[in-house]
């Protein structure tokens, strides 16, 4: 715990944000530049709430190197509401929308699509418990694919792509959701992708999707508006109240990203974070047994297991005595589970790897 009482917080997301935005947020939050309200009170149609809005997408695309032919918008409904939309929005009848299923958010994003219209598995690493993330030609694609859908970071079981797969003709859209902002992406593959705000880069309750223009124009018109991508991109997110807050928060963070040095600069940070743990797994790794293949390891999620589920929570438990929670793995995969998302201080990193280290000599 450091002297602000704050402790590091390995959980999956909601997660820790960075000390300095929620300094800001803290010291802005009864009266918002001379304003006299709160961000919270303040209408989405006011030029304060206007300059919030255009600030974090300018910043979110300077973060990507995206010029005017992409579009930034904000929506509520979490990740899982992309899983419905993308289909709603893209996949049309006599198309077959490809899913790489690499974990259970993948999966969830496939069974949606069921919902809508045809799918297809493009890749599957389910039957051996979605340890890795498909290798270059191992995706197969269907026929009249309408996408090809792909989760970049697999936050259950802590897999992460690498190297995205180059699908030519086809759109290629992403669930970014645990690894949004973390690392450069080349944009130019991609046609559409979203992360909820929750993991990597704000709080809960505000999507941030990322489209070209070109592909999210000419939507179905019958479609509710509420769930037609050319909605937000034709009123600026705006169409109705957006989550005004945590557009505000989600802002904050691009402009502490783009202080940090962009996203080149986090992700050297990530992956010298992410090897302080990974190393001590691998010291031990008849104790410490990694669930990822290595070349498939997250630089956000390292899980693990331990030999036994009470030494498992003994581990949770001594943790967070020692200023570190959120370790239990997630419900449907068990183990331990830690996420080191750009907030995460490499000094906690650091802790974490002394601590297991220290639990190993106690407990093999
Ligand atoms: C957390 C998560 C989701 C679900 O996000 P919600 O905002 O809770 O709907 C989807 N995809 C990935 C990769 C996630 O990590």
């Amino acid at each position: 715990m450091n002297k602000m009482g704050r402790i590091f917080n390995f959980g999956a997301g909601p997660s820790m944000l960075p000390l300095p935005v929620l300094e800001q947020a803290q010291a802005e939050l009864l009266d918002y530049k001379g304003s006299g309200m709160s961000v919270m009170e303040i209408s989405h149609r006011s030029d304060l709430f206007e300059d919030i809005n255009h600030e974090a997408q300018k910043d979110i695309k300077t973060l990507l190197h995206l010029d005017d032919n992409w579009s930034v918008m904000f929506m509520g409904g979490g990740g899982t509401l992309q899983f419905s939309m993308i289909p709603m929005n893209f996949l049309m009848p006599g198309k077959v929308g490809a899913y790489a299923d690499t974990g259970n958010f993948a999966h969830k994003a496939m069974l949606e699509a069921d919902k809508i219209g045809e799918t297809a598995v493009a890749y599957s690493s389910r039957s051996t418990g979605y340890d890795r993330v498909p290798k270059k030609g191992e995706i197969q694609m269907p026929h009249q694919a309408a996408y090809l859908y792909i989760n970049s970071n697999n936050t259950v079981y802590g897999t992460e792509y690498h190297e995205y797969p180059e699908t030519g003709h086809v759109p290629l859209i992403a669930d970014f959701s645990s690894d949004f902002l973390s690392r450069p992406v080349p944009m130019d593959r991609f046609s559409l992708v979203y992360g909820g705000a929750q993991k990597n880069i704000g709080p809960a309750g505000v999507t941030v999707v990322i489209g070209k223009k070109s592909f999210l124009r000419g939507r179905d018109s019958r479609l509710p508006l509420m769930l037609n991508y050319e909605t937000f991109m034709d009123h600026d997110s705006t169409y109705n109240t957006p989550p005004v807050y945590g557009i505000y928060i989600v802002g904050l963070v691009a402009k502490w990203l783009l202080a940090q040095g962009g996203l080149e600069a986090m992700a050297v940070r990530n992956a010298r974070k992410s090897k302080i743990v990974y190393d001590v797994i691998d010291a031990y790794p008849d104790f410490y047994v990694g669930r990822a293949q290595k070349d498939s390891r997250s630089l956000m999620n390292a899980t693990f297991n331990l030999p036994t589920s009470e030494l498992e929570a003994l581990f949770v438990e001594s943790a967070a005595q020692n200023g570190m929670v959120g370790l239990k793995g997630h419900r449907v995969s068990g183990g331990i589970r830690a996420s080191m998302y750009n907030a995460m201080p490499q000094e906690g990193c650091e802790t974490l790897a002394a601590f297991m280290d220290d639990f190993y000599r106690r407990h093999r």
